[in-house]
C-alpha cells in the first residue's frame, strides 16, 4: 500500500495544476493497448491512428523485431555502463558506422534520444560569450539545449530569412562563436525550413550551422536520408541530428557529421557521457531500420507515406479546414483556443479517430490544434475514414 506523504510542503501544486486544468492545458495521456499501428486501440477503442510519428510503420517491422530478440539472446537486456566506460558495444559502433555511411558523413554519435542529441550537442558546442540564432518554433529539447550553454539567444522570427540576415547584421560581430540551429520540419506546424537560404546565411556570418532532422530521418530526401540530402546541401551543413525514435521506429538520437565534431562530442556532450548506453536490443532493431531504409523496400515506405500525406492534406483543405503552411505528413487542423482544440479531439475520437490536440506550451496559446500525421501503413480507407470523421465533427463545431 502506498504511504500517504505527511508534509504539505507539495501542497502548492494543487493550485498549480487547477491554473492549468482551467486554461485547458492538462496532459491525460491516452494508453495504448496495442502496437502502434494505422488502426490501433487506445483506451479501450479501436481507431484510426493519426498521432504516432511512426512513419513507416518500422516499429512493427518483422526485421525489427528480429534483430531485437536476437540482440537480447546474444548481449543480454541492458549495457551496463555508460558508452565512455564500458558501454560501448560492437552493435553501437555497428549502429554508427551505418549512419554515417547511409548519411554520407564522416562520422555519427548515437544519443540515447534526440532530445539528449540536442541537449548536450549544442551545450558542448557553444558557451559564454556566444550567440546562438534560435529559429523561433525550434523544438523544446533544442531551447533546453540553448539555455544550458549559457550562451546569449537571439531568436528569428518563423522561417524569415531576411529578419535573420539583420539580426546577424546588427550583432554578429559582438560574438566570439556563432551557432545556427533550426528545426528542419517543424513538429507542430510540419513545414519546411528552407535550408538553402540559411546555409548562405551561415556561410556569410561564419555561423556553425545545425539542422534537427528529427521529423525529417526516414521522411525528406533519398530513401529518408534526410533534410540535407533533401535540399542537396552536402557538405554544407556542420551539424545534422537526426532522431531514431520517429520513422526509424527504435528510439534514440544521433548527430552527423566531421570526424573531429564526433570526437569532441564524446569528450564533452553530457548526456552521452553520464547516461548508460543504449540496450543491446535496441540498437539492433535501430541497425535494421537503417538497413530497410537503405533497401527498395525503404524506398517504396517513403513514396507511400507521401502519397498518403498528399492526400490527406489535399482533402483536409478541400473540406476547408485550416492546415497552415504543412508540407509534410504532419498536417495541423488549427482551430485557435486550447478549449476547442479539446474539444474537437474529444469528438473525433468518439467517432473513432485519434488525432492529439496540441496546446500550449508546444504551441502558442492562441494557435491551438488537432495535428494529425499519416504514415504509410494507413490504407485509403483509413484515411477516408478518418476525413468523413474531420467532416462530421468540423460541421458540428461550426470549424468548416
Ligand atoms: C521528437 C523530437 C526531438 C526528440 O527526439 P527523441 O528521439 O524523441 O528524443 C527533437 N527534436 C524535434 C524537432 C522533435 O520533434
Amino acid at each position: 500500500m502506498a504511504t500517504p506523504i505527511k508534509t504539505d510542503r507539495l501542497s502548492f501544486l494543487e493550485q498549480e495544476l487547477k491554473n492549468l486544468e482551467e486554461q485547458g492545458f492538462v496532459w491525460r495521456p491516452r494508453t495504448l493497448q496495442s502496437e502502434q499501428r494505422a488502426r490501433a486501440i487506445f483506451d479501450g477503442r479501436e481507431v484510426v491512428n493519426l498521432s504516432s510519428n511512426n512513419y513507416l510503420g518500422l516499429t512493427n517491422h518483422p526485421k525489427l523485431r528480429e534483430a531485437a530478440k536476437r540482440a537480447i539472446d546474444q548481449f543480454g537486456a541492458g549495457a551496463g555502463a555508460v558508452r565512455p566506460i564500458a558501454g560501448t558495444m560492437t552493435l553501437h559502433r555497428q549502429l554508427e558506422e551505418k549512419l554515417a555511411r547511409f548519411k554520407g558523413v564522416e562520422a555519427v554519435l548515437v544519443f540515447q534520444s534526440g532530445f539528449a542529441a540536442n541537449l548536450g550537442t549544442i551545450q558542448a558546442l557553444v558557451g559564454k560569450g556566444d550567440a546562438i540564432y534560435s529559429e523561433e518554433l525550434n523544438h523544446g529539447s533544442i531551447i533546453d539545449g540553448c539555455r544550458l550553454s549559457g550562451a546569449e539567444i537571439i531568436k528569428w522570427p518563423h522561417r524569415n530569412v531576411d529578419a535573420l540576415r539583420q539580426l546577424c547584421k546588427e550583432s554578429r560581430q559582438k560574438y566570439r562563436r556563432a551557432l545556427l540551429v533550426t528545426d528542419a520540419v517543424f513538429s507542430m506546424d510540419g513545414d519546411i525550413a528552407p535550408l538553402k537560404e540559411l546555409a548562405e546565411i551561415a556561410e556569410e556570418f561564419n555561423l556553425i550551422f545545425m539542422v534537427d532532422d528529427a521529423h525529417a530521418s526516414g521522411v525528406l530526401g533519398r530513401n529518408g536520408r534526410g533534410s540535407v540530402d533533401h535540399f542537396g546541401l552536402h557538405g554544407r551543413v556542420d551539424v545534422q541530428m537526426g532522431t531514431l525514435s520517429k520513422a526509424l521506429g527504435a528510439m534514440g538520437g544521433y548527430i552527423a557529421g566531421s570526424k573531429t565534431l564526433i570526437e569532441f562530442l564524446i569528450q564533452k556532450a553530457r548526456p552521452w557521457l553520464l547516461s548508460t548506453a543504449h540496450p543491446p536490443a535496441v540498437v539492433a532493431a535501430a541497425i535494421a531500420a537503417v538497413e530497410i531504409l537503405e533497401s527498395p523496400e525503404g524506398e517504396q515506405l517513403v513514396k507511400k507515406l507521401w502519397e498518403n500525406a498528399n492526400y490527406f492534406k489535399r482533402e483536409l483543405q478541400k473540406l476547408g479546414f485550416n492546415t497552415g503552411a504543412s508540407e509534410t505528413p504532419i498536417t495541423p487542423v488549427i482551430v485557435g483556443s486550447s478549449h476547442l482544440a479539446r474539444k474537437l479531439a474529444q469528438r473525433l475520437f468518439e467517432e473513432g479517430v485519434f488525432a492529439q490536440e496540441i496546446v500550449f506550451p508546444m504551441v502558442a496559446r492562441d494557435k491551438a490544434r488537432v495535428r494529425t500525421i499519416v504514415t504509410a501503413m494507413h490504407s485509403k480507407e483509413d484515411l477516408d475514414f478518418a476525413l468523413n470523421a474531420f467532416k462530421k465533427v468540423g460541421k458540428e463545431l461550426g470549424l468548416i
